[in-house]
Formats: structure tokens, sequence, C-alpha cells
């Protein structure tokens, strides 16, 4: 804990964290040093996490990063949070996100933007940006992050870490500030598969909170082993490796990493995904429509921030939502507002229901000759703070190979891939069928 702390305290410059819980934590890491003694202790016991400002967690405080969540305290904890502190871990803090986890650069939150410790001019990602520095700066073990379309994924990538987004309704979401409810995953940011694997089989698996969650069994992740000696089938998207925008230096590296695994002598074929221009279109309008939906509570009545300078009910609502929210979360809200207004429903929302439908076929489809889809995690490396914060299009567009497996429910996870040649990580992004989270976990220890 104390190494923890004089990270964190060293490398404030970072925006990593909105708080950090120095006491709370020794005191802490003093109880659990007593149980292992007594051999009372958790599995976990002695893990420092930090959370994404995005999980309830009991008389703490909680804002999504945003103006009108100010002041307000949770009052449970989530059942992801639960589990950790049931099994010994230490929560250091919580760290800064893009507001209500709607971003890929960590710009959009009302506490500025977070670094990337590889180069401090730009981005580490978004939206769980603060979660993956925390890894990325040794500030934690491990932490928790939210993935809708990439938000663990992007950033691990930007960062050089590890992150994963597991299957849809894996994790309960008890406790986890909804955004797009049909998209959002808890995910996970470690530094090797092993920390990984553990934390996934504490927090995975069925809950009475949750009535969305999965009650297929969870599997001992943190013991299962790739053989080397099985060959296995992986796929790659031809299109995902000609895609405008791809650096060239993403694309040798991707492509070197399946060179590599050709020469161990596993089958790499190439496959056709021509849905592609459809994804971030399809993502964009369902996750839109849910988050105006999720966010109209936030309406001054029941939580945090409420503007001064009303007069009635009327405008109390307008004014507080105006005040309180940032610029890119109204967009999202009006965005969402329009696709499920009654006018155009069915050309915007219905038709992007059945867009998804047709995706997670095709997708499944290709899972179900091979092991694996690999691809890059992103297009590019980290961009420089500002260098697309005045395009929302242009940002958008740093999701486009990390929606796929969330339009889809799919696992997906990021592991490093190397630099690029002026030092900045790369991420490598391996997909694959419904809760084979064992499998791909196994693989990617193999893969690093
Ligand atoms: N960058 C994507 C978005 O802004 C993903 C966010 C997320 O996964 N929470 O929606």
């Amino acid at each position: 804990v104390d190494y923890y702390i004089g990270n964190i305290d060293s490398k404030k410059h970072l925006n990593a964290f909105l708080e950090v819980y120095d006491h709370e934590a020794r005191q802490k890491a003093v109880e659990v040093d007593q149980k292992v003694k007594n051999g009372t202790a958790g599995k976990l016991a002695g893990m420092v996490v930090a959370l994404k400002d995005v999980f309830c967690h009991t008389d703490h405080g909680l804002q999504a990063s945003s103006k009108i969540l100010n002041t307000f305290e949770s009052q449970f904890n989530g059942t992801a949070v639960q589990r950790l502190i049931d099994e010994d871990a230490i929560i250091i803090g919580r760290n800064n996100c893009d507001e209500f986890a709607m971003g890929s650069s960590n710009e959009n939150s009302a506490f500025g933007p977070v670094l990337n410790e590889a180069d401090n001019e730009r981005v580490p990602g978004g939206s769980s940006g603060g979660s993956a520095v925390a890894v990325q700066a040794d500030m934690c073990l491990v932490s928790l992050g939210s993935d809708t379309g990439g938000s663990v994924r992007q950033p691990a990538a930007f960062c050089g870490i590890l992150g994963l987004k597991p299957t849809y309704s894996r994790i309960s979401r008890h406790g986890l500030i909804a955004y797009g409810s049909s998209f959002d995953c808890i995910g996970i940011f470690s530094k090797n598969v092993e920390d990984m694997a553990i934390t996934l089989e504490v927090i995975a698996g069925k809950d009475e909170f949750d009535s969305t969650v999965s009650t297929q069994p969870v599997e001992a992740y943190s013991k299962s082993k790739f053989d080397p000696s099985k060959k296995i089938k992986v796929a790659y998207i031809k299109e995902t490796l000609e895609a405008e925008g791809i650096s060239k230096e993403i694309r040798l590296k991707t492509q070197e990493a399946l060179e590599k695994l050709k020469a161990d002598g596993h089958t790499i074929e190439a496959v056709d995904f021509p849905l592609l221009d459809y994804l971030l279109p399809t993502y964009y309008i369902l996750t839109t429509a849910e988050a105006s939906s999720n966010l109209s509570r936030f309406d001054g009545v029941k939580y945090g921030f409420r503007s001064p300078n009303t007069s009635d009910l009327e405008s109390m609502y307008k004014k507080t939502r105006t005040e309180g929210f940032g610029e890119e979360v109204k967009r999202r809200i009006m965005l969402g507002t329009f696709v499920l207004s009654a006018s155009y429903y069915d050309a915007y929302y219905t038709k992007a229901q059945k867009v998804r439908r047709i995706i997670r076929e095709h997708t499944k489809g290709i899972l179900s000759n091979y092991d694996f889809i690999i691809m890059p995690t992103t297009p590019t490396t980290a961009f420089k703070l500002g260098e697309h914060s005045e395009d929302p299009l242009e940002m958008y567009l740093a999701d486009l190979f990390t929606v796929q497996s969330s339009v889809s429910g799919l696992p997906a996870i990021s592991v490093p891939n190397g630099t690029d040649s002026g030092g900045l990580p790369i991420g490598l992004q391996i997909m694959a069928d419904d809760f084979q989270e064992d499998q791909l976990l196994a693989f990617s220890d193999y893969l690093i």
C-alpha cells in the first residue's frame, strides 16, 4: 500500500485519481496482514485495486467524473466491489474517467484530462483512462473499468497494459452507473494474465441484484493454461488491416503477431467482414438511445448537484441538467432522444437493433469456424491531447475496432503488442465466442 501511495503522490500530474483512500487502505492492509497470519485471508488478500468513478462503494464519493453528481456518496456496494472486499482486496481510490463513461480520450472529465505516462502530451484513451494509467504507472496492481464500446480495451492499448471486456452478462452490473445497459460490461486492467484471471474469477457470476447476469458457472480462470502443442485456428478480418486511417506501424505489428502464430504451427486465415462500416453507426445509435433514458434520472431531485438559479420545477430540471452535464453527455442525450422520438424510432432505433443482430450473427458465424478473431485494438496509437476534441466524429473513429465485440456481446481482450517507432504502446485485440474467457485468458498468456 505504501509503495502504491508513494507512486500516486509522485505522479499526481497524471491526474489518474479523483480520490485516494490512503488512511483506509493502510488500515485494511494491517487487517489483511493479520488474516494472512491467521490463515483466514481471502483469495485476493493484499491485492491493491483502484475503481473507475462509476462503481458504487458504500459511503464513498461517486460522480462518474460529472459535476451533476457533485457531493454524491454511494449508500451501498455494487456486487463486483462487494466481492473484491469479501476476498480481502484493498481498494485504494477512485479514478478519473470520461464523464458518464462517454469518450475515448478521458478529455470529457469534469476534473480535467488524465495524461498518458508513456508521453505526457498524449491521452491515455478513454473512457477508463484514469484506471488504465493507475495500472500503467504502478499506482495499484489491478483496476476495474467499464467497457461499453471499448473503454477498457482502448486505454489498455494506449497505455501498454492488458484490458479485458468479458462476455456481456458475465459480471453483474449491480452498482455500476449505467451508460448503455445492453452493452455495459465491467472490465479489468492488469499487467499480467494471472492477476486478471483471479480478479475475474472473484467478481463474475450470478447475482440476485442483476436480472440480466448469466447464471453460467464461473470457471477457474486462474488455473487454465494454454497447451502450446495444441494447434488453433485464428481468423483475422481483412478489412481491419485495410481500413482507412489505420497506422502503418500498427498494421505491420499486427501482421507480425499473426506471422509468429503461423510459424508456431497455428492456422491463420483471412476472413471477410463486410459490415465494418455499420459498426460505429449501430453502436452510437443504440448506446445514445439507452443513455438518454438512463441519464434521465439525474434531474436535480434525487442525486448530487442542483442548480441554485431556479424558480420552479421546470426550470430546476432544465438548469440543473444544462449546468450539470458536460458537452459530450448533452450531445449524446440529444442524439438518443432524437433516435427514440416517435417519427424516427423505426428509421433509426429499430433499424439499428436489426443491424445489431446481423453483426452478432456474422461474428458468431466466424467464431464457429475459428477459436479466435485477432485484430488491432485501435487504428492509431495514443493521440495528442486536444487532437480530436473539436470533432466528435473523428473521436468516435478511435472505437472502430472495439465496438464489434460490444455490439455482439462477445468477450475481447487487448494485450500489449510492442511499440511504434516513437515508443508508444500498440495493442492487439483477441475476440472469442460467448463465455470463452478461460481460453481467451490462457491464449493471451501464451501470446505475450
Ligand atoms: N469511446 C466509446 C464511447 O464513447 C466507448 C465508451 C465506453 O466503452 N464506455 O462511447
